[in-house]
């Protein structure tokens, strides 16, 4: 699960990071009132209105401007909220803004000291370690420092066991080139985001930029946090922050239903119980000429009411042209599904698209039966050569 940038900041402050301070507005007017409160709190009419949407590179799509009155913070707000920003990171048809946060404006004008920071800790699977990202080349354009520039890039790997030790902070600050009261805030600012990214079980925490101000600050100006979702439960007040105007209505809902679906670009429609047949159901579709339309783990009791809901939220994408069923049946049984698929399919009525079921495991024969005397437009298979070739000749 992904937070917007003020709910990242929000976190890391808890944490005791220092952030760029802001009011989240809705409409332009309350952006305006925003941009009074931080000019009287922060003594300047200076401040950024920063999209808030699930995406980075809001900067060179346009989302994110400096405003030198509350006056022209309104205008920018409003010309931002309401937008469909694109940048870099979104589709062609860019997400929808609905919120902007209005920033107080840490890079002092004139100032010619400050420095942008690139900094990131995210877990290194391979290794099984946490890792530090970080360069002295932080802002708009990491990607290309990344890609041209890599030994501006350092890594410091964290062993979870030992966890941040002294001396690598040290070296993160020193890497950065920092001195003096510099350094001690860079050594804290780390230290504080790792133990952000622990205690809340994230799986990434992304500042940049991580500003260095001309008084020797160091503060988080933007912040990207995802989540792990396994760790949700864990955080009542995190998972709270869920925002679901950002994400795919399909896997919304299907998240209500306990159902584990992830949407695709392709066309055939997959069911599958058990993540890895999922995965290999995936390349049985694409070695058939097909492209698998989703991801979907109905899990291991897949019933007649987890059938249905998994073949109403299939539907919904009208990207898919046949619909492949793959259940192995250990736990569950396979004339059980079968019944399952019978009574979806009755229930939602004339499914438009071509069914193939393939069952195997305990009584896959029986549940073979049941699909082919139940009249409906189902293909049944045992083998999944059979019910590849069933794909490609639906697809023709
Ligand atoms: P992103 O493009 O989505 O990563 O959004 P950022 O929050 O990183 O903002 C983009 C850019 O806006 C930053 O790289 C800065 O150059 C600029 N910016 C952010 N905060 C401030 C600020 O307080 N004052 C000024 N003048 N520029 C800012
Ligand atoms: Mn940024």
């Amino acid at each position: 699960m992904d937070l917007h940038e003020y709910q990242g900041k929000e976190l890391l402050k808890s944490f005791g990071v220092r952030i760029q301070e802001g009011i989240v507005a809705h409409t332009p007017e309350e952006a305006y009132h925003a941009a009074i409160e931080l000019k009287e709190k922060y003594n300047s009419g200076w401040c950024v209105v920063k999209a808030q949407v699930h995406a980075g590179g809001r900067g060179k799509g346009g989302g994110v401007k400096l405003a030198k009155s509350p006056d022209e913070a309104k205008m920018h707000a409003s010309n931002i909220i309401g937008m469909h920003l694109i940048t870099p990171q979104t589709s062609a048809e860019g997400k929808l803004v609905r919120k902007v946060l209005i920033a107080q404006d840490v890079y002092y004008p004139g100032e010619t000291e400050t420095k942008e920071f690139y900094v990131s800790v995210l877990t290194d699977r391979g290794r099984q370690c946490n890792v530090i990202i970080y360069s002295t080349e932080g802002g708009m354009n990491i990607e290309e420092v990344a890609e041209k520039t890599p030994h501006l890039v350092h890594k410091e790997m964290i062993d979870p066991a030992y966890g941040l030790r002294a001396f690598q902070l040290n070296k993160i600050a020193f890497n950065l080139g920092l001195s003096g009261t510099a350094f001690k805030e860079m050594r804290s600012f780390i230290s504080n985001i790792y133990n952000a990214f622990v205690s809340s079980d994230a799986s990434l925490i992304e500042i940049n930029p991580c500003l260095k101000s001309s008084d020797n600050l160091i503060i988080a100006a933007d912040t990207k946090v995802s989540l792990d979702d396994n760790g949700l439960f864990r955080h009542a007040d995190l998972e709270a922050m869920r925002d679901t105007d950002e994400e795919d209505p399909i896997e919304v809902e299907a998240k209500e239903h306990d159902l584990n679906y992830v949407k695709l670009d392709g066309n055939v429609g997959c069911m599958v119980n058990g993540a890895g047949l999922a995965m290999a159901t995936m390349d049985i579709i694409k070695l058939s000429g097909g492209d698998p339309a989703n991801f979907l783990d109905v899990g291991g009791t897949a019933d007649a009411n987890r059938v249905e809901k998994a073949f109403r939220i299939i539907l919904k994408d009208p990207n898919v042209k046949a619909i492949l069923i793959n259940i192995f049946g250990g736990i569950v049984r396979c004339d059980r599904v079968a019944q399952g698929v019978v009574d979806a399919y009755k229930s939602i009525g004339d499914i438009p698209v071509p069914i193939i079921v393939r069952l195997q495991g305990t009584n896959a024969d029986e549940g073979k039966k049941i699909i082919d005397e139940s009249g409906l437009k189902v293909h049944s298979a045992i083998l999944l050569k059979e019910a590849a070739d069933l794909i490609s000749k639906v697809l023709k």
